[in-house]
């Protein structure tokens, strides 16, 4: 497996379902790799096109397996949430994020806010808030440049705990954004009663603007029902210009995805923080 290179995920993906042996393997690998620090941040920038400025990046986790080369987090995200391992790793997530984004801002950089995926699991501890407080005490990160995304599918599972625990979070200053909205749940009279700062369109919208009527109207709707509720918004997965094109009219101004750039290693952001990414 050693030379298969960053396509090995292809080889744990079946792993995953198919026996409880291999499971238990991953999940051992999992458990090693936490200890031995096999896991890494790669950044992707969030682009205001109004100005050329990022204003943001999502840390999106890998594992640097020594064996087979970088592994995507589709490939153990699951096994982790599983096994329980999802809470370290998680907590690792928020530290090193957090810790990175004050050394650029120590540096000297513009600085942005970074953001972080939470977990089903994770949001499902009740004390999430206090960790997010101690890990920014610990690192020194100002709470405005820390946001957390969560779906719509883990607010609504237990909506009475989830408005506590979102106040909690909300109340150290963070800033909240909902992944993937429009892909879960039917009922919009949340966003009121939650504190909610930002609505992530879908990938799977944005990517046939341009293909399908439906898509186009969905991703519409979601920018004017932003503006109406005073959400901010955000269109991830933009890859082409006239997708672009279609978000600036509709002033959805702040967009992630591959037409800017793709996730990437720490040491690539600075740059991108100095010069703007001028569409
Ligand atoms: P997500 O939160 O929806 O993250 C966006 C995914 O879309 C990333 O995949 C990113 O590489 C990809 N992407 C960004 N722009 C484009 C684009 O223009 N076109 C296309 N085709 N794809 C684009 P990635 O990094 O493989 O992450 C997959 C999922 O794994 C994430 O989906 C998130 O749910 C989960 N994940 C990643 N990092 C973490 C983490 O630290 N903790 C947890 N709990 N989940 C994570
Ligand atoms: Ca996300
Ligand atoms: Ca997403
Ligand atoms: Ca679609």
């Amino acid at each position: 497996a050693k030379d298969m290179g960053r396509n090995t995920f292809q080889f744990y993906q079946p792993e995953m379902n198919t026996s409880v042996g291999a499971r238990l393997n991953l999940e051992r690998r999992l458990r090693r790799a936490l200890r031995d620090n096999e896991f890494l941040l790669h950044y992707q920038p969030q682009v205001d096109i109004a100005t050329g400025k990022i204003v943001g990046m999502e840390a999106l986790v890998r594992w640097l397996d020594p064996e087979v080369g970088l592994v995507p987090p589709s490939a153990f995200i699951p096994v982790a949430e599983e096994s329980g391992l999802i809470g370290p790793l998680s907590e690792w997530v928020l530290r090193e994020a957090c810790r990175q984004n004050k050394a650029w801002q120590d540096a000297g950089l513009p600085p942005a806010r970074v953001s972080v995926n939470l977990s089903a699991r994770q949001f499902q501890q009740r004390d999430i808030a206090k960790l997010v407080m101690s890990i920014l005490e610990e690192t020194g990160l100002a709470p405005q440049y820390l946001e957390l995304e969560l779906t719509e599918s883990m607010i609504m599972r237990n909506a009475e705990e989830a408005v506590v625990m979102l106040n909690e979070l909300h109340a150290l200053g963070i800033s909240i954004a909902i992944d993937d909205f429009g892909t879960g749940y039917s009922s919009l009279g949340y966003l009121k009663r939650f504190p909610v700062d930002r609505l992530k369109i879908d990938r799977s919208f944005v990517s046939d603007i341009g293909a399908s009527d439906d898509d186009e109207t969905i991703t519409s709707a979601i920018i004017a029902l932003a503006h109406s509720l005073e959400l901010q918004v955000i269109a991830e997965g933009v890859e082409t210009s006239s997708q672009l094109d279609f978000l600036r009219e509709r002033s959805c101004h702040e967009m992630q995805g591959f037409f800017f750039a793709k996730p990437m290693p720490h040491d690539a952001i600075p740059g991108l923080l100095q010069q703007g990414m001028a569409a």
